[in-house]
């Protein structure tokens, strides 16, 4: 199984090499009710670290050549908005700008730039920034909204994951009853 875990730290913070040398340990620390979770666990290959910036291109209006998805502008990858953006771009490209393009010669600098002007993409990339900044705030803004957003989270994960142990209860002990009705019935119609 592979696992990949986002946190928020700088490249040359301590913690990153700790977690490349000892990971188990590292992780134990950091999430010590995780073993609760997933039980005892050993990691059997390479940590690999990786930075993960939000930039947005520069120079990109140019004649002859678009950007489309992470070139343009790439996301946090924890928002889960990485594909939606490449797929808005490409579908807006082939659906709406490329055959207007082609209707007429050239491939002029005012031509590409109703590809960045699309209120359809612009609208996906700005949905995906805001995701991937309120995700940084919800995990790291001390300040009070954000904290009470945090709690708010928290109960509702432990919340459900309550609810999920209670229907596991539940469904594992009508299963026990369906199963001690019927032997009980099968052995009563063999005695018979
Ligand atoms: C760890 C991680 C997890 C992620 N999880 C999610 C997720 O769950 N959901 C989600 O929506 N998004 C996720 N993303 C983001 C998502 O992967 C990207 O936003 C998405 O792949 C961008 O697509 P793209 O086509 O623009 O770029 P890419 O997928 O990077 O494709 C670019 C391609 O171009 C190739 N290439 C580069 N240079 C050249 C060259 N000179 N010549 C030829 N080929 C070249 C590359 O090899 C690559 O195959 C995640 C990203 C990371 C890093």
């Amino acid at each position: 199984m592979r696992a990949n875990l986002f946190v928020y730290r700088e490249a040359d913070d301590p913690w990153l090499r700790q977690m490349r040398r000892e990971p188990v340990e590292t992780l134990a620390a950091a999430l010590p009710r995780l073993s609760r979770v997933t039980g005892e666990f050993a990691i059997a290959g390479d940590i690999k670290v990786r930075p993960a910036d939000l930039y947005v291109s520069t120079g990109y209006r140019q004649p002859g050549i678009v950007l489309v998805g992470d070139a343009f502008a790439a996301t946090c990858p924890v928002t889960g908005t990485g594909t939606d953006k490449v797929f808005t771009d490409v579908s807006q490209l082939c659906n709406v700008h490329i055959p207007a393009w082609l209707a007429s010669e050239g491939m002029s600098e005012a031509k590409i730039a109703s590809f960045y002007d699309d209120p359809v993409k612009k609208e996906c990339d700005a949905w995906s920034m805001a995701k991937a900044i309120s995700f940084r705030q919800v995990s790291m803004d001390t300040g009070l909204y954000w904290r009470a957003q945090r709690w708010a989270r928290f109960l509702a994960w432990f919340g459900e994951g309550r609810l999920r142990r209670l229907r596991q209860a539940i469904s594992a002990e009508s299963k026990l009853r369906t199963h001690s009705s019927s032997s009980s019935s099968s052995s009563l119609s063999s005695s018979a």
